[in-house]
Formats: C-alpha cells, sequence, structure tokens
C-alpha cells in the first residue's frame, strides 16, 4: 500500500480481491495497464469534475460527497462493512500518507502479515479470519 492505492472514490485498491489475486490481477485505479471493465467505465474515475486529472482525490471536488460516490458508499458499506466517503474524510483530516499508515496497520494479517482483502471473510494468503468483514 502506497500513495498511489487509493482511487479517486477512497476505495483502497491494495485490499480489493482484483489487486491480490494472481490470476487476472487488477494493476489498481491510478495506474495504467489490466483492469475489470467495470473500473475503465467507471462514473467517478470518469466523471466530468476531474478535468482531466484522475488522481484527483473526490474530496478535493466542490461537489463531495456527490451522488454517485453517496451510491458507492452505500454499496461498500452493505456489503463490505466499509465506508469509501470516511476515507476520504479520514484522508483530508490526517493526510494521505498518515491515514496510508493506518490502514496498513489495520488491514494486517494477523496470522501471516499478509493484506486481509476487503472482499473476503478469511485472508486470501493464509485463510486466517477477516475481522472486518461483516456477518450475515
Ligand atoms: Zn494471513
Amino acid at each position: 500500500m502506497n500513495n498511489s492505492s487509493i482511487a479517486p472514490c477512497g476505495v483502497i485498491c491494495d485490499i480489493c480481491l482484483g489487486f491480490q489475486r494472481s490470476k487476472n490481477k487488477c494493476v489498481g485505479c491510478n495506474n495504467t495497464g489490466n483492469k475489470p471493465y467495470h473500473c475503465t467505465v467507471c462514473s467517478i474515475t470518469n466523471c466530468e469534475e476531474k478535468k482531466g486529472n484522475k488522481k484527483l482525490l473526490c474530496y478535493e471536488c466542490n461537489k463531495f460527497p456527490c451522488r454517485r460516490i453517496k451510491d458507492l458508499d452505500k454499496r461498500y458499506i452493505a456489503k463490505y462493512g466499509e465506508s469509501p466517503i470516511q476515507n476520504l474524510r479520514r484522508i483530508k483530516e490526517i493526510g494521505l500518507d498518515s491515514f496510508i499508515e493506518s490502514e496498513k496497520a489495520k488491514w494486517k494479517c494477523s496470522e501471516c502479515g499478509h493484506l486481509l482483502c476487503v472482499h473476503k471473510e478469511v485472508c486470501y494468503n493464509c485463510g486466517n479470519l477477516n475481522d472486518y468483514f461483516p456477518t450475515t
């Protein structure tokens, strides 16, 4: 995880299944290369408010939080118990570097040290339980 790991919407690419898996691996939102189709057509990354600066984090926008990001946030909270909007608010408050450091510590698997995956209830590397995954 580093300062290019945060998508404009506040999603942390390094803890995404697409980023962690070995097959058909995604390069992450801020990098050029293989990405899932829905990420290449993402209405947030391609938002006209960014005026060509795709790396602009959404909290820097006058329209934040817009409907698009609120919709994403709702889905993320419901499915994974995580809020991209909250991530962006924390970045604004404590700065990107401190945010990255705290997220690295938060998502570190207590068994193997690998980053946990927000999309999986167990560590993708060792199978240890992901305590942040919502129980249904
Ligand atoms: Zn693990």
